[in-house]
């Protein structure tokens, strides 16, 4: 845990001296008072961030909010979704993004995280039928909104942060994470899930990522281990997890193996299966993970699950450095980070990956964008943004065409 402090004291020196030497003079002054903060709890362990950090990112969160139909989500519990500026609730997401498009037009209220420290800030925006403001243009990620905003509409942008924003869609019946193809029944598991892709801390145990210093906080609980015993049966567990996981499993959640035709229930979710197969004719297209309501395609993805991301078997161990994995694909793609070896190139742009992984989700940037400026490396979708682009940046005189 010391060597982790000691990192994370090590970084934010480096953000003050960042943003010395480059915030405008208005923010100084703010900069100053975080300098100042900073040194007087420099002997102890820091445990605020300095300010100036948030301010970047309360800057970014603003230009997107201001600039599109994104809207952000406080939180969900209670009758659903929670609106980030007054305390209105909605069961429907769609219901809360027009509330907030509707009633919060002053983007000012993008203040809203003014009150909340570094180590739990992220910000769950909403990007279902992403438009840019501006000019209208729609946009499948948030990557690709960002990228637009500062390269052809010039909007400030701090890209010296860690990514804190969670962006969610709701556009079926599941949840589906917007960065891999896994899909929650629940939103609060789209949400838990959503940290994986995220890498600003990470747990040293399992190699877990985590978006905020609070989440790795919370899950390093489950690394404990010791006597934890079954609230409603005489069994014990050696961890909290393994604990947490039978009682949702056998106690509390065994409505989930009753048949919903003829209310028979089951003791596994098994029998429950050749049931329905054999009485009603049913079968089960998808496997639901009881402790996390994760959707899967068969039996076999949600066991490597319940083991992998519930009881946090790591079988495979580093010999470089002592991190765990699951599978030795992790600990393959693991090697990569000490051997820096790239060797995945694409063919496109010439950019060298490390891992196929990184080197597909870098893919998604050529795809559809088939109009490239002439004279940098920019590409566009739509050819009057190109034209446009080639005004603002390069001066160019572009004539209106009969053919468009
Ligand atoms: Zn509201
Ligand atoms: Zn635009
Ligand atoms: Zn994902
Ligand atoms: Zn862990
Ligand atoms: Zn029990
Ligand atoms: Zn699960
Ligand atoms: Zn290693
Ligand atoms: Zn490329």
């Amino acid at each position: 845990l010391l060597i982790f402090f000691l990192g994370e004291q090590k970084k934010s020196t480096e953000i003050i001296d960042v943003l010395n030497a480059q915030l405008p003079k208005t923010i100084k002054s703010e900069t100053e008072l975080s300098d100042n903060e900073f040194e007087d709890t420099h002997k102890k362990i820091p445990k605020t961030t300095p300010r100036t950090e948030i301010l970047k990112h309360r800057n970014n969160i603003r230009e997107i909010l201001l600039h599109s139909n994104a809207t952000p989500i406080r939180k969900y519990g209670g009758i659903g979704y929670t609106c980030c500026f007054c305390k209105q609730q909605y069961t429907k997401p769609a219901d809360l993004k027009k509330h907030t498009l509707d009633i919060h037009k002053d983007v000012n209220k993008a203040n809203f995280m003014i009150n909340m420290n570094m180590s739990e800030y992220v910000v769950k925006l909403d990007i279902t039928g992403l438009k840019c403001n501006i000019c209208n243009d729609c946009f499948v990620t948030l990557e690709d909104f960002i990228r637009h905003l500062r390269f052809l509409h010039n909007k400030q942008w701090h890209d010296d942060i860690q990514p804190h924003i969670f962006p969610v869609k709701f556009d079926s019946e599941l949840f589906h994470c917007v960065f891999c193809p896994n899909s929650f029944s629940k939103f609060r598991m789209l949400v838990r899930h959503l940290h994986k892709h995220f890498r600003n801390y990470i747990c040293e145990i399992c190699d877990s990522g985590f978006v905020n210093r609070n989440a790795l906080t919370q899950h390093t609980v489950n690394h404990k281990t010791g006597a934890f015993k079954c609230n409603f049966c005489p069994k014990v567990y050696s961890t909290q997890v393994k604990k947490r996981l039978h009682e949702r499993t056998s106690h509390t959640h065994v409505e989930a193996n009753k048949c919903a035709y003829c209310n028979e229930t089951f003791k596994d979710y098994r029998k429950k299966e050749v049931h329905l197969s054999e009485e009603h004719g049913i079968e089960a297209a998808t496997a639901v993970c009881k402790a996390c309501d994760k959707v899967f395609s068969n039996r076999k993805m949600l066991n490597i699950h319940i083991k992998r991301d519930h009881l946090l078997e790591r079988a495979h161990n580093c010999p470089e450095c002592d991190k765990k994995f699951y599978s030795t694909t992790g600990l393959k793609n693991h090697m990569v980070t000490h051997s820096k070896a790239r060797d995945y190139q694409c063919k496109l742009c010439l950019k060298f990956y490390g891992r196929k992984k990184t080197l597909n989700a870098h893919m998604r940037v050529h795809e559809e964008k088939k109009l490239q400026c002439e004279q940098c490396p920019m590409t566009f979708v739509q050819k009057w943004t190109l034209k446009s682009h080639m005004r603002t940046k390069h001066g160019e005189v572009v004539c209106q065409s009969s053919t468009d």
